[in-house]
């Protein structure tokens, strides 16, 4: 079986200690074995960024960026191989496996704008002789921990735009898929990128206390769920460090009575059942409002998620694969049963899938509730499944007090004709990304993305233009050259332009 290393300096490192097994989901075979960083092999990760942070924050932009161009290139080149690692160890299809990919590309190209985004701020003639500018000054080593859903493309939200913006990165990648995460930063070494600007430290919760525990790391992203979002949000700013920590989701789609159906069924299809359900952007609920639009909703849903195309997420021209792990379908699995159990009405159920060939994987197929209410834990927990649920409604401010009253508010979308109410629901929601006729309305790499309520923990949002902030720290600088041979006398009073 093989062994997946860190990348620590430059170097594939083994480390000691624990670790744990890497399963492929389609066939429930363990395929590999992940290190599990103990503080000693950390501590060589964190020594190794402090040590390439003074000569790399002092590189020109546009240095840093051209490595990103050539990064961008071979990712390009190399899409095909990461598709199909990603697909081996996280179980997507590998369609699915490339458009992630891409948009994990994105953001790099979205980096290589470094010389630009860096450029500040400039006042000349503040004052007398004196000019100002703002200066966005890398924060030093921060650090990235990331969750099993999206291997390659969430890291690469983080890691291309705080490396051009001159700081030194530690990874911490998901225990469960970990092989895409370390091709892709041994990519970005190829590119030239100089050792230890990127580390990749493998490992679970005890690494991942030796990054928020540690001095020399001043910022850590976090994706994942909300209750480990939430803790690392509060012991990292405990210590003084800037933290931006994003979590969980229940995502709403609401379907008013004028819907253009057969686009809105479209929809729902991809975006609850895609990636069997495990992506935080994933629609886990249909708000119909009016039992009509509801009817119809199930006629025409129903034989689509009974045909869908479900098999080893490693072959082409399939719509979803597993789920990445047994405990990951037991739980979808129990789900299901306490729908069943708490009065909803099971529509289709996928607990008894099996797929010819693949007996072993961890699959669940297509699921669907009608009937759903706010009290039930279908409806009030992330199930990450593909698992939708169908809540009823009168009208579209119920649906809005419905998904205002939820606790999550990372993604939502209407489907209406209706501009008015479309513009009402933009304005009204308390959900951070909004969709109209969009169903994952994922910003591209030039807005940021972020949700709302115990959806983030932090002020700032990550990629993009808040990217950009988390990973700078402004400098404002004045400066006075007073002219040849003039003398100032002492000022006592506040200095000011009066
Ligand atoms: P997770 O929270 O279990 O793990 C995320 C990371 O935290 C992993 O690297 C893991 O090793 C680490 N971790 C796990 N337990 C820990 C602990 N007790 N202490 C410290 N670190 C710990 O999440 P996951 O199952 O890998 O990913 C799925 C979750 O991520 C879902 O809730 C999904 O909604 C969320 N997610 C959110 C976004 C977003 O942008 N808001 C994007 C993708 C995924």
């Amino acid at each position: 079986m093989s062994h997946i290393p860190h990348l620590i300096n430059g170097e594939r490192v083994a480390g000691t200690g624990r670790t744990a097994p890497v399963f492929n989901p389609s066939t429930g075979d363990s395929t590999a074995a992940v290190g599990l960083a103990d503080r000693a092999t950390l501590q060589l990760a964190i020594d190794a960024a402090k040590a390439a942070f003074p000569a790399w924050r002092n590189t020109p932009a546009a240095k840093r960026a051209q490595i990103m161009f050539r990064f961008k290139q071979l990712l390009e080149q190399n899409e095909n191989e990461i598709a199909a690692l990603i697909s081996a160890e996280h179980g997507k299809t590998i369609e699915d496996a490339i458009g992630e990919l891409k948009r994990g590309i994105e953001n790099v190209e979205f980096a290589c704008a470094a010389p630009e985004i860096l450029k500040g701020e400039y006042s000349r003639n503040v004052g007398p002789n004196i000019d100002a500018w703002t200066d966005l000054q890398p924060v030093g080593v921060v650090a990235g921990i990331t969750p099993f859903n999206f291997p390659a493309m969430v890291p690469l939200w983080m890691y291309p735009l705080a490396i051009v913006c001159g700081n030194c990165f530690i990874l911490k990648p998901s225990e469960r898929d970990p092989s895409s995460t370390l091709f892709i930063a041994e990519l970005l070494n190829q590119a030239g990128l100089p050792k230890g600007v990127l580390n990749v430290v493998n490992g679970d919760k005890d690494a991942v206390d030796g990054l928020i525990e540690a001095p020399e790391v001043k910022a850590l992203s976090f994706v994942g769920s909300t209750p480990i979002a939430e803790y690392i949000y509060s012991e990292g700013t405990k210590r003084g460090k800037r933290v931006q920590a994003l979590g969980g989701a229940k995502n709403h789609a609401v379907l008013m009575p004028d819907a253009d159906l057969d686009n809105a069924v479209s929809a729902l299809m991809g975006a609850a059942y895609g990636s069997c359900g495990e992506r935080c952007m994933a629609i886990s609920v249909a708000v119909c409002v009016g039992d009509q639009i509801a009817d119809a909703l199930v006629e025409k849903i129903v034989p689509q998620i009974q045909a869908l195309k479900i098999g080893a997420g490693t072959s082409c021209g399939l719509d979803m694969g597993p789920l990445v792990t047994a405990a990951a379908r037991d739980k979808v699995k129990g789900y299901i049963d306490a729908g069943v159990a708490q009065g909803a009405k099971l529509v289709v159920d996928g607990r008894d899938l099996v797929v010819p060939g693949n007996e072993n994987g961890f699959f669940v197929g297509g699921t669907l509730f009608d009937q759903v209410t706010p009290d039930m834990t279908i409806y009030t927990d992330e199930i990450f499944g593909p698992v939708l649920c169908i809540v009823r409604v009168g009208s579209l401010e119920q649906a809005m007090q419905l998904i205002n009253d939820h606790e999550y508010g990372n993604g939502t979308c209407i489907f209406t004709r209706d501009g008015e109410a479309a513009r009402l629901f933009c304005d009204e929601i308390e959900v951070g990304m909004v969709g109209v006729n969009v169903p994952l309305p994922v910003p591209v790499s030039y807005h940021s993305f972020g949700g709302w309520k115990r959806s983030l923990f932090g002020d700032l949002h990550a990629y993009g233009p808040d990217g950009v902030r988390f990973y700078t720290r402004k400098k404002a600088i004045t400066q006075r050259w007073p002219a040849r041979k003039s003398h100032e006398a002492a000022q006592f009073a506040f200095p000011s332009n009066g």
